[in-house]
């Protein structure tokens, strides 16, 4: 049970993007563990690039931090070069796996199709999905933030049976913020997240009850009270701000203290 009386454990996680090799994933795991070893109330996880992830669940082991990758195919094998699936996470001991970043749909060609199939796939593996969604500058611009929500949240959940909604973890993450310094306000987010919320309630308001969905883009130690504290928001996906131990470690606090 949190604190903030929802039923819903905060989630602060931590992505990493393409940065660390395994030396470098240790000797962060090396700094951090100490820092966040009396913390509770807060699920953390780190996602590292695939190479880091075996070692990251061998340093991480008997601590609170969990370790999500960052991306993985639909099907549990084939011929599909370069992909990864969720058995081959699972046997390293990965616990979740962040789907749609909107750097993967717009640098790779993440589909909405395919992310039909790449969630209730991760569902069905026992991983927890951590799906992304968000609007470019200019959607929000045109008036355009709530479509473009509605699109990727319907879409990309319609395979989702209804009982395993509220194990979808959703992050909203508004692209113009993403690694950009520009924090979205406050009433920016409680805005969307609530729209968000309210999308999962249109096919189950029980499972809406229990979806946890974040914030993230541009969340930094010094901004992230604010945010945090936020009645609907349940955590942050962290970028930038993850890679460094000790900022990271001040933002789970502060997701502790909500
Ligand atoms: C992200 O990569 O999901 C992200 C939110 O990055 P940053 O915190 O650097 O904006």
């Amino acid at each position: 049970m949190s604190s903030t009386g929802t039923g819903r454990t905060p989630l602060i996680a931590g992505n990493w993007k393409m940065y660390k090799t395994v030396s470098e994933a240790e000797a962060f795991i090396a700094a951090f563990l100490p820092r966040i070893s009396s913390v509770q109330g807060v699920d953390i996880a780190i996602c590292p690039p695939y190479l880091d992830l075996q070692a990251l669940v061998d340093s991480a082991r008997g601590s609170r931090v969990q370790v999500y990758a960052q991306n993985m195919h639909h099907a549990s094998e084939g011929a599909f070069t370069g992909e990864v699936s969720a058995p081959m996470l699972l046997e390293v001991g990965v616990q979740g796996v962040i789907l749609g970043h909107s750097e993967r749909r717009e640098m790779f060609g993440e589909t909405d199709r395919a992310l039909q199939l790449k969630v209730p796939a991760a569902l069905a593996a026992g991983l927890v999905p951590i799906l992304c969604v968000g609007e470019t500058e200019e959607e929000r611009e045109a008036g355009d933030t709530e479509r473009k929500l509605r699109h990727q949240v319907q879409e990309d959940l319609a395979r989702v049976d209804v009982s395993q909604l509220g194990d979808v973890v959703i992050a909203y993450e508004p692209i113009w913020a993403i690694g950009s310094g520009r924090v979205a306000t406050p009433e920016q987010v409680q805005e969307a997240i609530g729209f968000i919320r309210a999308l999962v309630a249109d096919r189950s308001r029980e499972q809406a009850e229990r979806t946890r969905v974040l914030y993230g883009g541009s969340v930094k130690a010094e901004n992230c009270g604010d945010l945090l504290s936020l009645p609907d928001a349940d955590g942050a996906l962290v970028g930038g701000a993850s890679l460094d131990p000790e900022s990271f470690a001040a933002i789970v606090d502060a997701g502790a203290a909500r």
